[in-house]
């Protein structure tokens, strides 16, 4: 099977593991360094960007995750898991750092009041049909790079999911919904990158 880690620093750790393994995937929680040996693909959860921020760095892990993204690891984050992945953040509080990877800015916390959270059903380029979609004081992407490509907006055009070589990020949450078409994306990357490193 393929060896899927989920970052089990903090938040929505489980629900992800739960559709990775129901994918026929091994989920791996990963909370050490060595823990990231022999993986083929990782999620970021969704939860609190800065906490994880926090952990990674206690848990000596920052640096061997940006050596594995910066390596080409297919990596899915979701919301705080996207925050992580952005090159630039708006909104960041303590210092919080991102480790980086996408070339977009992501503002955090980015609906206020009472649609902090919300469901939609999405278009998504690449996947048929429509996608529901939970957010959760979720960020939101206020500028999408030259390297990356947007690939999901919600009706007033804002950037919800983007994609960049081996890397995807999604401002919601699809795994709240039993939604399992991201994470099969992810798996493809995964099966394509497999499939050239035997070439
Ligand atoms: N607001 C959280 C953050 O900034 C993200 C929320 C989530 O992951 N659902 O990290």
């Amino acid at each position: 099977a393929l060896r899927i880690g989920v970052l089990a620093l903090q938040g929505d750790v489980r629900e992800h593991a739960a559709i990775l393994t129901s994918l026929g995937a091994e989920a791996v929680l990963v909370r050490r360094p060595e823990q990231l040996d022999g993986l083929d693909g990782l999620v970021l959860p969704g939860g609190e960007s800065s906490v994880i921020d926090k952990l990674s760095r206690i848990f000596g892990i920052r640096e061997p995750l940006r050596a594995l993204i910066a390596d080409g690891l297919p990596v899915y984050g979701t919301c705080a898991g996207l925050i992580l992945l952005a090159d630039e953040l708006e909104g960041a509080i303590d210092g919080q750092l991102t480790l980086g990877g996408l070339d977009v800015t992501v503002a955090r916390n980015a609906f206020g009041g009472q649609v902090e959270s919300f469901e939609t059903d999405l278009l998504i380029d690449g996947i048929e049909g429509e996608v529901a979609a939970t957010f959760i004081r979720a960020p939101l992407i206020t500028r999408v790079g030259a390297q990356a490509r947007a690939i999901a907006a919600l009706p007033d055009g804002g950037v919800v999911a983007v994609e960049q070589g081996n890397l995807l990020g999604t401002s919601f949450h699809p795994e709240m919904n039993g939604e399992t078409r991201l994470h099969e994306r992810l798996l493809e990357r995964v099966r394509r990158r497999r499939g050239a490193s035997l070439v």
